[in-house]
């Protein structure tokens, strides 16, 4: 049999061992809540790809090198560290420890159920001296209980009576191998864990530890039920990095032996030892309080809930099905409890780009959120607000007003050390924007409208006008950014930088007169308003009259055109096998940029500009990123290539089910997989929130007969449903929503409304460069 992933609707499978598989499958069955992160490695500890505990926002902070250096560059980043490893129950079954790659497996397979939020391995294996035991694990990663994790481990013998002996430990500083020389893979941290505390009692342990460079304490707990036949002896041992329950018994046949084990994490960059341990052993009170029944009980009510307001169904594809069930899943447990940290772009499920968050999480996940859990979506922005003080330095050190956010970080602080495609990159400052604005309008939450939003707002407006300037023949220019596009870098007016800093200044104006008395305390006046007003007015937007199209950036479209037809397929990604320099000066997209702005600014271009400047850029696209299919997906639907849509779609959504960038290894990619929902959301449904107005335009591509989706707006719950002919429309709870279907007004109400779909508009359907059409195994 060929490992792989089986398919079903709701749940995750994978059956067989697969020893080389473990990296992926540990990815892909990575449980999280937004504040803890398991890898979904075995019980025992081994084999393993790369084991992995993760707490948001926990870090250690290392020197940055440069061969040479220069002003304003970044001097220390930072890394996500691997914290002490609550998941290890081992298992000796008559002396004989359990290890997969011994002995013989008579079945193995795990399940990850999006509707439990529960990962279970169901083992029967049989040792090198033929002891049988049959073995189920649960674990979960609580939703309600933020600084709790849980794991039911259940062994019972299959033909014979056996001894088992069961270890279950919190270590730390487990050893970790890196193997790339990809650049992007995290840096390998060797013992990052200095021992503060440690303390156990009755089956009952803590460990406090401390980072060395960056002072931040981290402490793990936990505790055990243990139900057995009553011969059961058992003792705890506690060292400094590894504190380890043993319990020894006989089990007979019929009997079992079942240990439940609570952890607790915590940490923080400011309490004491004491406060710390206080705190991991009050969640565990509360986890053995609330017990195993209690937690699953919470985790399923809080999912019914999610996929209440969030699911997506399809008729057609059962396999994007269920990616896309995944990609909900794996995003809602990114976001759902960070309160006000980063959303990382691997989430909390590997080391991968070191844990930093970039725009990924404003631009591509935070607009899922927005729709479906937008509280997330708050805290999310309010992490970015609590960042403030750094990007107003950063923006005072590149000798900037406002702030500028940075480019990669997790702690606020700007970590990239490669300033063309970091530092110049000043879009992510208007994504925030953004992003604000969508969850403002979205929610009406009128207190982070008034405190953090217009704040955000009103400190990147100023961003904007000390980036920029007038010129007299081009209006207000923007000069030496990097736009989405990292293969073309410090470039003159690119058309997305301009546009999103356009809606940021619309918006700070739009905020400070709704919230007079914020725009006051920030010292905003009439004639700063006056400023960004005219400034949004004459933004550049340069067209390239000869070929009708927009150039991506000043001059882009005169460049020379790469050469597809002569770049070997393993030359992909581009950036591994050739000079930034050559890259910069020829006409090669990594990702979508011009055609993100044709989305998120759709306002301000007709379909026929639309149509033309897809099909330009489609020609040059590569998608060496994984952010760009989505958006691919979002204007080739749009623009009536609703088969093209589709492949962008798959390939997107299984992105990380498929190993599609063959680094899944290292975490999953959270803005590939929220844009498979922007893929159908928005691509097939059309969905679109320009000017604080929620409007639709489904379609349906060919390979699908009906696709349905939902989402919150305002409070109120919808349903879309679309089908060949019609789409309809209804409101699942709160009140009616006003929208437009296809341009024409429509309310949503608890009654369905069917309106018919016009006919697709026909344009030339483009093709991306040769060998690099989407892609799906
Ligand atoms: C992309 C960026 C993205 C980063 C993290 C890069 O390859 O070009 O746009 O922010 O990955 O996902």
């Amino acid at each position: 049999m060929i490992p792989g992933f089986e398919c079903a609707p709701w749940e995750l499978r994978w059956r067989g061992l697969a020893v080389d598989n473990l990296h992926r499958t540990e990815s892909t069955f990575a449980l999280s809540n937004g504040h803890i992160g398991l890898r979904g490695s075995l019980d025992e500890g081994e084999p393993v790809g790369l084991p992995g505990t993760y707490l948001n926002g926990f870090y250690e902070a290392h020197d940055l090198p440069y061969a040479e250096a220069g002003y304003g560059y970044p001097e220390a980043g930072q890394t996500i560290v691997n914290v002490t490893d609550g998941k290890i129950i081992r298992l000796l079954i008559d002396d004989e420890p359990l290890d997969m790659r011994y002995g013989k497996a008579h079945s193995h397979q795990r399940t990850l159920d999006f509707r439990t939020g529960v990962l279970t391995r169901e083992t029967e294996w049989e040792s090198p001296t033929g002891a049988l035991v049959r073995l189920r694990s649960q674990r979960l990663v609580s939703f309600t209980q933020r600084a709790v994790a849980a794991i039911r481990y259940e062994v019972e013998p299959v033909d014979r009576p056996l001894q088992l002996v069961v270890q279950s430990d919190l270590l730390a500083n487990e050893p970790i191998v890196s193997e790339s020389r990809d650049p992007r893979v995290a840096a390998a941290l060797r013992d990052p864990l200095v021992a503060e505390f440690q303390h156990g009692e009755g089956e009952r342990a803590v460990l406090v530890h401390r980072t060395r460079k960056s002072e931040l304490r981290m402490a793990a707990g936990m505790d055990h039920e243990i139900t057995s036949p009553d011969n059961l002896r058992s003792g705890l041992t506690v060292e400094t990095d590894l504190a380890r329950l043993t319990a020894a018994v006989d089990v007979g046949l019929g009997e079992r032996l079942c240990v439940t084990k609570y952890l607790g994490y915590g940490w923080s960059g400011q309490r004491s030892a004491p406060a710390l341990r206080a705190q991991v052993e009050a969640a565990l009170a509360g986890a053995r309080q609330t017990g195993w029944a209690g937690l699953l009980a919470e985790q399923r009510r809080f999912l019914d809930d999610f996929w209440d307001v969030a699911d997506v169904e399809i008729d057609g594809d059962p396999e994007l099905q269920q990616a896309l069930r995944f990609a909900l899943f794996h995003i809602v447990q990114a976001g759902v409890r960070g309160e006000n940290r980063a959303i990382p772009g691997k989430g909390l499920t590997g080391p991968g780009y070191d844990g930093h968050a970039f725009w990924d999480t404003e631009t591509f996940v935070l607009p899922v959120l927005t729709y479906t859990v937008p509280a997330a979506a708050r805290d999310a922005l309010r992490w970015r607000h609590s960042t403030l003080p750094k990007a107003r330095e950063r923006a005072h050190v590149l000798g900037k007003k406002g702030a500028a956010f940075p480019w990669r970080s997790i702690n606020g602080a700007e970590c990239s050390a490669y300033w063309p495609a970091g530092t110049a990159a000043f879009h992510v400052s208007a994504d925030i924007a953004d992003a604000v604005s969508r969850y403002v309008a979205a929610t009406e939450d009128g207190d982070f409208d008034r405190n953090e939003g217009t704040e955000l707002l009103v400190e990147t407006a100023r961003l904007w006008m000390s980036l920029g300037h007038y010129d007299p023949h081009d209006g207000f220019r923007i000069d030496g950014v990097t736009g989405p596009d990292e293969y073309t870098a410090v470039v003159d007016n690119n058309i997305y930088t301009n546009v999103m800093a356009q809606k940021n200044l619309t918006e700070a104006v739009a905020a400070c007169e709704r919230n007079p008395d914020s725009a006051e305390r920030l010292g905003v006046d009439a004639d700063e308003l006056a400023a960004w007003r005219h400034a949004a007015e004459e933004m550049c937007v340069p067209f390239d009259n000869l070929l009708g199209v927009h150039p991506q950036s000043e001059g882009f479209t005169s460049h020379e055109p790469w050469d597809f037809a002569g770049t070997p397929e393993d030359n992909y990604p581009l950036m591994l096998n050739y000079p930034y320099f050559d890259l910069y000066r020829k006409q090669v997209v990594k990702q979508a940029d011009l055609v993100l702005a044709l989305h998120l600014r759709g306002d301000l271009f007709t379909l026929e500009q639309k149509a033309a400047d897809f099909a330009y850029y489609e020609a040059r696209t590569i998608r060496d990123s994984s952010l760009s299919a989505a958006t691919q997906a979002v204007v080739a639907a749009e623009c009536g290539h609703l088969d093209l849509a589709f492949d962008y779609l798959a390939e997107t959504a299984l992105i990380d089910l498929q190993d599609l960038h063959e680094n899944v290894r290292n975490g999953l990619h959270m803005a590939s997989l929220a844009g498979a929902w922007l893929a159908l959301v928005a691509g097939f449904g059309g969905m679109r929130d320009h000017h604080g107005e929620l409007t639709f335009a489904p379609r349906l591509p060919s390979a699908l007969s009906r696709a349905s989706f939902r989402m919150c707006w305002r409070g109120s719950r919808i349903c879309v449903e679309i089908e060949r002919d019609t789409a309809s429309y209804r409101l699942v709870s709160g009140d009616p929503v006003r929208s437009a279907h296809h341009g024409e007004p429509v309310e949503i109400g608890p009654e369905p409304v069917s309106m018919a779909i016009p006919p697709v508009p026909e344009f030339p359907i483009p093709s991306p460069p040769p060998g690099r059409e989407p892609r799906r195994k």
